[in-house]
C-alpha cells in the first residue's frame, strides 16, 4: 500500500526543490494541494488554490519551505509572489495536524501552533537531512572555489573551519581531489575524524600559524571566526568562501578593506543540484510524515 495514501498534504511556496518533494508525495498516494507553486496545470492529481487558508482547510500536513518562517509570517516563493502564514490558516487544519518546515521565527504563530495541538517539526534539526545536504553543500562550494580561483583544487591548500556534518563531507571532498586540507575545530573528536580523513587536524589555537600559505579558507562555523586580526594573516589572493548561515563567521568589512575575496554562499544544495536536494527533502520529508501519521493511527487504536 502507499505509504502516504489518502494524507492530505499541502506544499506552500518554496523554490525548485519542492517540486520533487511533490511529485514524491504524490507517487506515495498523498492527496496534494500546492499553493503558490508553478505544479497545478503539470502534475497529475495534484490540487492548487489560491490561498494558504483554503488548502489547509480540514488537511493533515502543511509543508512549508526549509528556509523557515520569517518573523512576519512570510514564506520564500520563487515562483508567485511571496506569502503569508497567519495564525487564523492554521486553525483549519486537522487536529493534531502537522507543520513542517525550517524555523518559524513569527512568536504569533509558534504560539497559536501549541494552542491548536498541531506539531512543528522543524528540519533545521533533522540530523539526517544535514548530513545528506552536505553533499551538495560541498560540491557546490567547490565549483564556486573552481569558479574563483586561477588554480586548480588539486595542490592547492585550504583550511575547513568547523567539522561538522557539512565542514567533514567539504573536508573529504578537497582531499579527493587532491588537496591539502587543514581542518579546525575546538572537538577532539571531529580533530581524531580530521586525522582519519588524512586532513591535517588544527586547533583554532593552531589557525593563524597557517592562514599565511593558504589558497582558500571555508567557513562553517556560524559565529564570528574569521575576525580581521586573522585575516590579516591572510595572503591578499586568499579566497574565503564562508558557508555558515547569515551573517555567517567572517567579518567580510575587514576583508574588503584588506583587499580579500570573501563570499557568503547560502542554499547551495538548492542553487546547484536543485533534484538532488529535492529528492533528499523529499525522502526526509515522506519519512518523517509516515512516522507522524503511524503515531497517530496507534494512537488512535490505543
Ligand atoms: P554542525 O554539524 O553543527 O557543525 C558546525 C561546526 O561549527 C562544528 O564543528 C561546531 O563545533 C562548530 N562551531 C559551532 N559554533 C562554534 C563556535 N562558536 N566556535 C567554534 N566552533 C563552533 O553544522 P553543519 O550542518 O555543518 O552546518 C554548518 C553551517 O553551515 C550552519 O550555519 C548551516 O546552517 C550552514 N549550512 C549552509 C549551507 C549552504 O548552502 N551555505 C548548507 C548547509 C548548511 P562543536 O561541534 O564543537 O560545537
Amino acid at each position: 500500500m502507499a505509504p502516504l495514501r489518502g494524507v492530505g498534504v499541502v506544499v506552500a511556496g518554496g523554490d525548485d526543490r519542492e517540486t520533487e518533494v511533490i511529485k514524491e508525495f504524490a507517487a506515495q498516494g498523498a492527496r496534494v494541494t500546492v499553493v503558490a507553486r508553478p505544479e497545478r496545470d503539470r502534475l497529475a492529481g495534484v490540487a492548487a488554490t489560491a490561498g494558504l487558508a483554503e488548502a489547509v482547510t480540514g488537511q493533515a500536513v502543511l509543508c512549508l519551505p526549509i528556509s523557515g518562517v520569517a518573523a512576519d509570517g512570510s514564506i520564500r516563493c520563487k515562483f508567485e509572489p511571496q506569502i503569508v502564514v497567519e495564525a487564523s490558516a492554521l486553525a483549519r487544519m486537522e487536529p493534531e495536524g502537522l507543520v513542517v518546515g525550517g524555523p518559524i521565527k513569527s512568536r504569533a504563530l509558534v504560539e497559536r501552533l501549541k494552542e491548536l495541538g498541531l506539531r512543528h517539526l522543524d528540519l533545521a534539526d533533522d540530523d539526517e537531512l544535514a548530513v545528506l545536504n552536505a553533499v551538495p553543500t560541498a560540491e557546490g562550494a567547490i565549483q564556486l572555489a573552481m569558479a574563483h580561483l586561477p588554480v586548480t583544487i588539486h595542490g592547492s591548500k585550504f583550511a575547513v573551519l568547523g567539522l561538522g556534518r557539512t565542514g567533514l563531507t567539504l573536508a573529504r571532498t578537497l582531499r579527493a581531489l587532491g588537496a591539502e586540507v587543514w581542518g579546525v575545530a575546538r572537538n577532539g573528536v571531529q580533530l581524531a575524524r580530521a586525522k582519519e580523513l588524512t586532513v591535517h587536524p588544527t586547533p583554532w589555537e593552531g589557525l593563524g600559524a597557517m592562514l599565511g600559505c593558504l589558497t582558500g579558507v571555508f567557513n562553517t562555523v556560524p559565529a564570528l571566526v574569521l575576525d580581521r586580526r586573522l585575516l590579516a594573516a591572510c595572503a591578499r589572493e586568499c579566497l574565503i568562501i564562508d558557508l555558515a548561515s547569515a551573517p555567517g563567521g567572517v567579518d567580510f568589512a575587514a576583508a574588503e578593506e584588506l583587499g580579500i575575496r570573501a563570499e557568503l554562499a547560502l542554499g547551495l544544495p538548492g542553487k546547484v543540484a536543485p533534484i538532488t536536494a529535492g529528492r533528499i527533502l523529499a525522502g526526509i520529508l515522506t519519512a518523517r510524515i509516515r512516522g507522524h501519521v503511524r503515531h497517530l493511527r496507534l494512537g488512535a487504536g490505543s
